[in-house]
């Protein structure tokens, strides 16, 4: 299972996001401290992020593991965003290894990272999937009925394919959209701004744990967090 994070806030380096603190995206591709699937993150990675001048989100991503990106770490400290999505990737089996099948995935306007694995067979047709690979079918159908509707799509998802895992992360420049359905998800809220991380990247005894099967929004205005869990049928 991969790893991702993102940040909305101050702009700040990309390195000092993903590659600089102690348990960072680039350690936690070798050495994850609460992976419950996979053990190394290694099938790529990607980051995507807004920057002035520029309508979209930027993208870099590679079929590498992060460790064997140097001309990333070299470019990595001058370029700095207030809005960031990114991710290390371990490939469940049978899903194609590939620069297209890693996260983030977008639309233009929006970038999705997904922790998990779904059946591609639950999943309706969409148009515009980025890969084969099922995080980019399961991206497709969500632009396709728009992030306001991510809890629905994740509840919906995860009825059809109760083996699923749906920890999605989205971004859309001025705002993160969060599930957590299956995996960990942590929250940093500081003056500069907000992080959601799979795992801390760091032992600040400011992170706190979200609840699984939560929807997650982070704005400029802070964190919400709501439950995913619709009160069972006949239930008061
Ligand atoms: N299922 C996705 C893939 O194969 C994501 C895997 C993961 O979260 N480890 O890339």
């Amino acid at each position: 299972m991969c790893r991702h994070l993102a940040w909305l806030g101050r702009p700040r380096s990309l390195a000092s996001l993903v590659l600089d603190p102690p348990s960072s995206l680039l350690v936690q591709s070798w050495a994850p401290r609460r992976q419950r699937y996979g053990t190394v993150n290694a099938d790529g990675w990607g980051v995507g992020f807004w920057a002035e001048g520029r309508e979209g989100p930027a993208r870099w991503r590679s079929a590498r593991p992060l460790w064997g990106d140097p001309s990333f770490a070299s470019v990595a400290p001058v370029l700095r965003s207030g809005c960031v999505v990114a991710a290390v990737r371990s490939a469940t089996v049978g899903m194609p290894l590939e620069e297209s099948a890693v996260a983030p995935f977008t639309d233009g306007r929006w970038l999705l990272s997904h922790n998990g694995r779904v059946d591609r067979a639950v999943l309706p047709p969409v148009r515009d999937a980025e890969s084969t690979v099922d995080s980019a079918l399961l991206a497709a159908l969500v632009f396709a009925r728009g992030p306001e509707a991510l809890g629905d799509v994740v509840r919906e998802v995860g009825a059809a394919d109760p083996a699923a895992r749906l920890n999605l992360l989205a971004a859309d420049g001025s705002r993160l959209l969060a599930t957590t359905w299956g995996d960990t998800l942590s929250a940093l809220v500081t003056d500069e701004g907000t992080a959601l991380a799979s795992e801390p990247w760091d032992d600040d005894p400011a992170w706190t744990d979200l609840p699984d099967r939560s929807l997650v929004a982070v704005t400029p205005d802070g964190l919400t967090v709501t439950s995913l869990d619709r009160p069972s049928r006949g239930a008061p």
